[in-house]
């Protein structure tokens, strides 16, 4: 039996483990979930939500225990308050949403001449979600809730990394007639990831690129669809008619925020020249008054989740420096046990560095001056990645057009990760940050139904429709 280890990352000490669901475990789980989904697929889309609602509310029951858990895995108490809390949101939003959607895509008909044609939908039976360890709750609810209101079953499998919420999400499942039919958690490490995406008719996986490639292969090799969401780079763009100290702030947060742990970070940043040394000046002013949660649970800065981003973060730093980056801020880490990561502001930051193209995943905030708002394109652009981008100006129409010419999901303007606020829009991603129909939009819930249609005519109707090709094949000898 494997056991799985997790480390609390303000204290570094290994102090849980679990055992890792067995292949014969998950085989048990996938047919109980797919005799289940059959009941649950006969539901209405409103029944489905009404049925979450009622596991929102095991949630709630268990909250203390619930953010006990996440804050040891993540080191984060208040981020993970929004993580646990969010739950029940979720649920209320993504039901809202998926009546709407579905009652729009329900039963629609055509008429062509004497022919009718019916959409049917029938969604994939059971689907699988594979999660990272950076928002461990919130990712592994989201794709989960949409394929449950579409009427799929759900097994999730989150982070090896973060494992200690598992279980009274768990037991809240259980404790829900009809949600306990057809959702389920399991524990596991890559190889359960990878077992979990032969059990299944649909796999979603939020992670890291290389890992993505894996499970794209793997679910080619089985031709099941796949939603991935991957890796980021995600530029920022000051032009020369901002305000640079609330562009600056702005930019500073959306780079720094859980520690730079987040998909959508602030990863490079490219700023006009003619006002590149205001804004250093005024990035790390800022930059100095970014509290760590070592002490107090606030902070902005919070300790690295998963000890090897450490190295990475070390990595990234010595490259730049090494390539003529200048380390205006930070750099360091501290913390006895936790390793907690400095706000780290480079300057002459180029092209030829690590940190501006690869994912940090790191508060490092890597700052290059541009001549011409081409040049921002083009570096921006420059990028095996197209998660999102974030364009800062005042003359709206001239930011919009830099913005719209950036290659990724979604371009922001003014305001960093304002995708988030926006997730009716479709945001299909770009380059190695994903491929597929992602959760965000209609499509969040369209991918997991298969459309397909039922053509009728009246029998008579038809003959004569076919009466002359039938002439024609068949002559009369
Ligand atoms: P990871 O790729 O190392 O692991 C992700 C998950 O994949 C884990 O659950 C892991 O156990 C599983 N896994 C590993 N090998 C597998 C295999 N062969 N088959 C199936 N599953 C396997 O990623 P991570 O380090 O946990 O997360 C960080 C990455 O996630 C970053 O690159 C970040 O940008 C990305 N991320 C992307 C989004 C997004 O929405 N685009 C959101 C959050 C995080």
């Amino acid at each position: 039996m494997t056991t799985l280890t997790a480390t609390n990352p303000r204290t570094g000490i290994a102090d849980y483990r679990c055992p890792a669901t067995s292949r014969d475990e998950l085989a048990a789980i996938a047919g109980r979930l797919r005799r289940g989904q059959a009941s649950w697929a006969k539901l209405s889309v409103r029944d489905r939500g009404q049925a979450l609602a009622e596991f929102g509310e095991q949630i709630l029951e268990r909250r203390d225990e619930l953010l006990e858990r996440l804050a040891s895995d993540t080191g984060r108490l208040p981020l993970s308050r929004v993580e646990i809390d969010g739950i029940g949101h979720k649920i209320e939003r993504d039901t809202r949403r998926a009546v709407e959607v579905f009652d729009s895509a329900d039963g629609a008909r055509s008429v062509s001449g004497p022919l009718s044609a019916h959409r049917l939908v029938e969604p994939y039976p059971l689907v699988g979600n594979i999660t990272p360890w950076n928002f461990p709750v919130s990712l592994a609810f989201l794709d989960s809730l949409q394929a449950l209101l579409a009427g799929s079953a759900m097994i999730v499998k989150p982070s090896e990394v973060t494992p200690r919420f598992i279980q009274p999400v768990q037991d809240a499942i259980e404790a829900t007639p009809l949600v306990r039919d057809v959702f389920a958690f399991i524990a596991g490490d890559g190889a359960t990831g990878a077992a979990l995406v032969d059990e299944v008719d649909y796999i979603c996986f939020t992670g890291s690129v290389a890992t993505g490639q894996k499970v794209y292969a793997a679910a080619g090799a089985r031709f099941i669809p796949a939603s991935m969401e991957l890796g980021g780079k995600d530029p920022a763009i000051v032009l020369d008619d901002v305000d640079v100290e609330r562009a600056a702030a702005s930019v500073l947060y959306g780079a720094i925020l859980a520690s730079g742990q987040i998909c959508t970070s602030i990863e490079r940043v490219y700023v006009d020249s003619t006002i590149h040394r205001e804004f250093i000046d005024t990035i790390v002013a800022l930059a100095k008054r970014a509290g760590t949660n070592i002490d107090d649970e606030c902070g902005i800065l919070v300790p690295f989740i998963h000890r090897p981003q450490a190295d990475v973060f070390r990595r990234h730093v010595d490259d730049a420096r090494s390539r003529g980056g200048r380390i205006v801020h930070g750099g360091q880490t501290q913390g006895d046990g936790g390793v907690w990561p400095s706000a780290t502001v480079i300057d002459e930051a180029n092209g030829d560095m690590l940190t501006m193209s690869e994912e940090a995943f790191s508060p490092i905030v890597p700052i290059q001056a541009f001549e011409t708002d081409e040049q921002a394109i083009r570096l921006a652009n420059d990028t095996r990645y197209g998660l999102s981008a974030v364009v800062y100006g005042r003359d709206l129409e001239r930011a919009s057009r830099v913005a719209s010419a950036i290659r990724c999901g979604a371009a922001s303007v003014n305001l960093s990760r304002a995708h988030i606020r926006m997730r009716a829009f479709e945001q299909e991603t770009f380059g190695k940050s994903g491929i597929g129909k992602n959760r965000i939009g209609d499509d969040g819930f369209t991918r997991f139904c298969r459309r397909h249609a039922l053509i009728t005519g009246d029998f008579d109707e038809m003959a004569a429709l076919e009466a002359e090709q039938v002439d024609v094949a068949f002559p009369e000898r």
